[in-house]
C-alpha cells in the first residue's frame, strides 16, 4: 500500500472532523491536510448565545493549527482555484495537490444580495455580526423590532426562530418587551419547513404564544436605510428601530468556479456517499446540494437542509469509505439522512426536533417538548466538540480505529 495524500479544503464542521476520523484510522504514513482561510474554528450555535452576552467571542472559538496534535496539517490560505481532475488547488500559499480531495468548503452569508442589508441590518450569522447586535441590543430602548430572512437558502433551519424567540426572552428579562413589537418574516411557508409539519406548527405555536406576529411566505426585496423600513416584494414597507436579518447564502466562488456545480452554484453528491461526478473527489456539508424524496408541500422540491449535524454525520462516512478505501478493505458506509437539532428558547429551556429526512414519504421529525435538559444538553454539546477535535489529549498516537474497525491496523 502506497503513501496517500488527502486534501480537506475548509476546516469549518465537516473538514475537521473529516480530518480528524481519518487519522483514527490512518497510520502518519499518509498525510492529511486542511485548507482553510480562517484559523479560527468557530462554533456557530453558539452564536446566538454571544448574541445574548451568555457567551464572549473566545469561548467559541478553536486554533487550527492546534491538529498539529493529531498529526493533521494545517495550512492557512485561500483556496483560489479547484482542480477536481487532478486533485489539485491553487491557493494563496501555494499549490496542493492530493491523491484524495474533500470539498467541505461551506455556504457564505452573502447580505450584499438583499439592497440596503449591509447598511441597515444586523446579523447573528457572523461572529462580527454577532457582537455589533449585541452591542446594538444593549443600546435598544423598545419599539418595533424586525427578525426576517431576507433570502434562501441560509444555514440551520432553526436559527433564524430561535434568534427571534431568545431575543424575546432578553427583551422580557431586561424588562422592555412590553415597549416592543416583535415581527418575524420568512419567505418560506412555514417554520423549519425541510423537517416537516408537526415540528413547523409547533415552533409557529412558540412564536404566538409570544406574541411574536409571524409572517410566513413573505419574502423581502430590499431594506431602505435612510426610512428604517423593510421592503416587501408585494410593496408592502415594514417600518423598523431594529431588524435582525438572516441573509441568503451562496456557495463560495472557488467552488462556483470549479465545474462541479449545479446552476444554483451548490455541488451535487450521492445522497448516501457523497461522491461527486469526479472520481477521488467528496463533497459534504453545506456546500453540497441532496434533494429529499419526501414531498409534504405540494410543488415544493425539498433539499436536505443546510446544517452542522449533516456535515458531521456526512464526514464521518466519507472518512470511513476513504480510509476502507486506502486500506484496501471492502466495507462501506451510507449516509442515512437521520439528524436532530436543538431549538434553544432564551429562558434557560430548549426543545430537541430529531427524525428522517429521507423517509420516502415526508421528513419524520418530531419536536421534544421544550426543557433545561435540552438546554444544558446544548451546552454539553458545545463543550464537547471543542474539546473533542481539538484538545492535545486527545492527540492521536496510534490510530486506533483501524484495528476497531477493521480488525487489524494496516502497516
Ligand atoms: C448562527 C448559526 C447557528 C447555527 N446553529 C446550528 C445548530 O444548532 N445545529 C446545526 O446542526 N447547525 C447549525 N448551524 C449551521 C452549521 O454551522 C453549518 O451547517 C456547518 O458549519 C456546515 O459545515 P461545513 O463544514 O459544510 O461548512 P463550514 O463549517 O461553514 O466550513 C466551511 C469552511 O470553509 C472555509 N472556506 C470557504 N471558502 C474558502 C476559500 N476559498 N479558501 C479557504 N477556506 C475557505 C471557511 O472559512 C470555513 O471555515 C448554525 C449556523 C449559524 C450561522
Amino acid at each position: 500500500m502506497s503513501n496517500k495524500t488527502i486534501l480537506i479544503l475548509g476546516g469549518g464542521v465537516g473538514g475537521l472532523v473529516t480530518a480528524n476520523e481519518l487519522r483514527r484510522y490512518l497510520l502518519s504514513q499518509h498525510r492529511i491536510i486542511v485548507i482553510d482561510r480562517q484559523t479560527q474554528h468557530i462554533h456557530n450555535p453558539s452564536l446566538l448565545w454571544l448574541m445574548i452576552g451568555w457567551r464572549e467571542s473566545s469561548h467559541l472559538q478553536a486554533n487550527l493549527h492546534q491538529l498539529a496534535h493529531r498529526n493533521i496539517e494545517f495550512v492557512q490560505a485561500d483556496i483560489q482555484v479547484i482542480e477536481p481532475d487532478n486533485h489539485r488547488v491553487q491557493t494563496s500559499a501555494g499549490e496542493f495537490a492530493g491523491d484524495h480531495l474533500v470539498i467541505a468548503l461551506g455556504a457564505q452569508p452573502a447580505p450584499e444580495l438583499t439592497p440596503g442589508f449591509v447598511e441597515a441590518a444586523h446579523t447573528p450569522y457572523t461572529l462580527e455580526g454577532a457582537v455589533q447586535l449585541r452591542q446594538a441590543l444593549t443600546e435598544f430602548k423598545g419599539g418595533k423590532l424586525v427578525v426576517a430572512v431576507t433570502g434562501l437558502p441560509y444555514r440551520c433551519p432553526a436559527a433564524p426562530y430561535e434568534t427571534a424567540l431568545m431575543l424575546h426572552a432578553y427583551l422580557k428579562k431586561r424588562g422592555m418587551r412590553d415597549q416592543t413589537d416583535m415581527v418575524m418574516i420568512s419567505p418560506e411557508a412555514m417554520p423549519m419547513g425541510t423537517a416537516g409539519p408537526i415540528m413547523g406548527n409547533a415552533v409557529r405555536e412558540m412564536l404566538t404564544e409570544r406574541d411574536i406576529l409571524y409572517r410566513p411566505s413573505t419574502p423581502s426585496q430590499a431594506i431602505d436605510a435612510n426610512s428604517r423600513e423593510l421592503v416587501l416584494n408585494s410593496g408592502e414597507r415594514v417600518p423598523f428601530d431594529l431588524l435582525v436579518g438572516v441573509p441568503a447564502h451562496r456557495s463560495p466562488q472557488v467552488v462556483r468556479e470549479s465545474g462541479l456545480t449545479n446552476e444554483a452554484g451548490w455541488i451535487p453528491v450521492d445522497a448516501n456517499t457523497l461522491t461527486t461526478r469526479t472520481e477521488g473527489v467528496y463533497a459534504l456539508g453545506d456546500v453540497t446540494v441532496i434533494p429529499l424524496p419526501g414531498r409534504f408541500q405540494p410543488d415544493a422540491a425539498l433539499t436536505l437542509p443546510k446544517a452542522g449535524v449533516f456535515a458531521h454525520r456526512q464526514a464521518e462516512v466519507v472518512a470511513f469509505n476513504l480510509a476502507a478505501e486506502i486500506l484496501g478493505r471492502a466495507e462501506r458506509r451510507a449516509f442515512d439522512g437521520l439528524g436532530g437539532c436543538f431549538v434553544e428558547l432564551g429562558d434557560g429551556r430548549a426543545g430537541y426536533g430529531a427524525g428522517d429526512f429521507y423517509d420516502p414519504q415526508a421528513p419524520a421529525v418530531t419536536l421534544r417538548n421544550p426543557t433545561r435538559y435540552w438546554h444544558w444538553a446544548k451546552v454539553l454539546v458545545e463543550k464537547y466538540w471543542l474539546w473533542r477535535w481539538f484538545s492535545s489529549r486527545f492527540a492521536t498516537v496510534q490510530p486506533i480505529g483501524d484495528r476497531l474497525l477493521f480488525g487489524r491496523t494496516s502497516r
